[in-house]
């Protein structure tokens, strides 16, 4: 069943796109994750789903898509939305600004603000378990804003800035809230000139005075050996460009599980089903992991779900050299059905097995 997302938005199914971009801006501020602290993880996932209802249902194209489909192809990932295919950081920029500094590491909540909005982005990246185990390159797409050439990224149509007549040119601004009592004075980068304290004396066509217009870009990420789930790696001045300075971008890794053995930080854990003949005598088995053949050795005696700890067949390590352990768990097969000779020779066995513990007694 697909998402229904006028149900996301909480609109209905005629709505207009001055409705849904106002339902959008509400639940964006009440599933903000700085204003859930307390279900940050919950809120961050709120907060990713109403954005997809917003890309598909404010695109009259995507929209009548998926009116007609009940699905949508987000070109990155298929049908799966990730924050790539997002294109209004834009439009909320008051909103995304902080959420993506909060992911990206930048700093936390303060009610003073003096460099205007936070530049960091983050994007997550999937990757394979294989990719992780031999490391490699990725290639992603993510979208930000870029210096306007037009103008240089001024902001202005002929380069000239004049001071700021909100702030009068420091930059900040005062707000004023009302506190029972109180009044609460707070400091807040100044909405007109973004904390610039110049505005452009005309501004740039282009880029309507931001300085900057929004580009998709393309990056080549390095996924290093053994890369860990949720690794944070920096690209400085890679991040949102806003009035002449530049953020960074944080790429965070999410290692995707495997379906045939389980990494336990540096090891890897597998099972082996052997028969009951070889778990008596010892025997040797091929562990396959990726591209790679481990012959282990299983020895005389081992019992069912015993496990064995097979050093420097795990997983690359990430920091420090080497690889981690195999830890191999043991699992013994009982045959449900006997041809006649097996079933002669255990009987054989089982005869040698009583006169044993007869003579054990
Ligand atoms: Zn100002
Ligand atoms: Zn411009």
């Amino acid at each position: 069943m697909a998402k229904d997302y006028y149900k996301i938005l909480g609109v209905e199914k005629n709505a207009s796109q001055e409705d849904i971009k106002k339902a959008f801006r509400q639940l964006a501020k009440k599933y903000h994750p700085d204003a859930n602290p307390e279900n940050k993880k919950q809120a961050e996932d709120k907060f990713k789903e109403i954005s997809e209802a917003y890309e598909v249902l404010s695109d009259p194209a995507k929209r009548s898509a998926y009116d007609q489909t009940g699905q949508v192809n987000f070109g990155s990932g298929g049908s799966n939305f990730s924050w790539q295919d997002f294109s209004h950081f834009n439009d909320f920029e008051d909103i995304f600004s902080r959420i993506f500094g909060s992911f990206g590491g930048g700093s936390g909540f303060s009610n003073v603000r003096n460099e205007g909005p936070d530049l960091d982005l983050a994007i997550r990246v999937n990757i394979t378990l294989e990719d992780a185990y031999y490391g490699g390159k990725k290639t992603v797409k993510y979208r930000r804003n870029i210096p306007c050439q037009a103008c240089g990224g001024t902001g202005s149509k002929d380069g000239v800035l004049v001071t700021c007549t909100t702030c009068g040119g420091t930059g900040q601004e005062r707000v004023v809230q009302g506190q029972g009592f109180f009044n609460m004075v707070t400091i807040v980068t100044c909405r007109t000139c973004g904390g610039r304290g110049k505005v452009p004396r005309v501004e740039c066509p282009v880029c309507r005075g931001n300085g900057s217009v929004s580009s998709t870009e393309t990056l080549d990420v390095d996924i290093p050996k053994g890369a860990v789930n949720n690794l944070k790696i920096r690209f400085k001045g890679r991040g949102q460009s806003y009035h002449g300075r530049t953020g960074d971008l944080f790429v965070i890794l999410s290692v995707q599980p495997g379906k045939d053995f389980i990494r336990d930080g540096d090891d890897i854990v597998i099972q082996q089903q052997i028969t009951f003949p070889e778990a008596a005598l010892g025997t040797e088995r091929d562990i396959h992991v990726f591209r790679e053949t481990f012959r282990i050795k299983i020895p005389p005696g081992t019992q069912p779900g015993e496990t064995l700890r097979i050093k420097g067949y795990g997983f690359p390590r990430f920091k420090g050299s080497g690889s981690g352990d195999m830890l191999v768990k043991v699992m013994v097969e009982v045959p449900k059905r006997l041809n006649s000779t097996q079933r002669e020779l255990l009987e054989k066995l089982k005869e040698e097995s009583d006169k044993k513990h007869f003579w054990n007694r």
